[in-house]
């Protein structure tokens, strides 16, 4: 068995709030505090689903045979035929070899900002429509990615995927006319059982994947 272990570090260039800042970075569920360490961190299965829509849209664009997630009854069922992004990343029916983990947010601070609503009619604040947003600011964002796989190779391939996923999200790819652009993508480390993982082999298979 090979471990795979993908480092990554994003700087943060403007503040996280449950609205639209969220939406643009295409995390659909709201930053949440950790249980044990209080902290404000944006969940693992928000961060998956952002590489995972990401890696899609650039195969589907190079067009790459890709199933059509999120419908269950439209993804792979199988891993022997299933796409590549079924293969690394799951299917309702088959177990995804890459564990995400939740995306810490250094040096964070919370806000909270209260808005209300103004009755058109009255022109004064209505009591009971008092609303309230949380707004996390902070410096970087780092998270991990962590697999075992039987085949060297698969390992490199997860790490081109993963490398494919984030840097379009971050906006230094395709999805920089999208307007992603207020991240930026400050470190990328894959590591096979520890030992740094060569650029250029993953430049490679990233090459070899968009091929396909
Ligand atoms: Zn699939």
């Amino acid at each position: 068995m090979y471990k795979l272990t993908v480092n990554f570090i994003f700087e943060l260039k403007s503040a996280l709030h449950s609205g639209g800042d969220i939406v643009k970075f295409g995390v659909d569920k709201a930053v949440y505090l950790d249980p044990v360490s209080g902290k404000p961190v944006i969940p693992a299965t928000s961060f998956k689903g952002l590489i995972r829509r990401h890696v899609e849209s650039i195969l589907k664009a190079k067009n790459i045979r890709v199933c059509d997630a999120p419908k269950p009854d439209a993804m792979c069922s199988e891993t022997a035929n299933a796409c590549i992004v079924c293969r690394f990343f799951g299917s309702p029916t088959i177990k995804s070899p890459l564990i995400f983990n939740d995306v810490e947010i250094l040096n964070a601070y919370n806000s909270i900002k209260t808005s209300t609503t103004i009755s058109r009619f009255r022109k004064t604040v209505l009591e009971d429509h008092l609303f309230t947003a949380q707004v996390v600011s902070g410096s970087l964002l780092k998270t991990a990615v962590t697999g075992l796989f039987n085949d060297k190779d698969d390992c490199i391939t997860a790490s081109a995927l993963l490398y494919i996923g984030s840097a379009s999200a971050c906006g230094i790819g395709a999805g920089l006319s999208r307007g992603m652009g207020w991240i930026n993508f400050k470190k990328y480390e894959p590591l096979i059982d520890d030992t740094p993982l060569n650029s250029e082999v993953v430049n490679n298979k990233i090459r070899e994947v968009l091929k396909s």
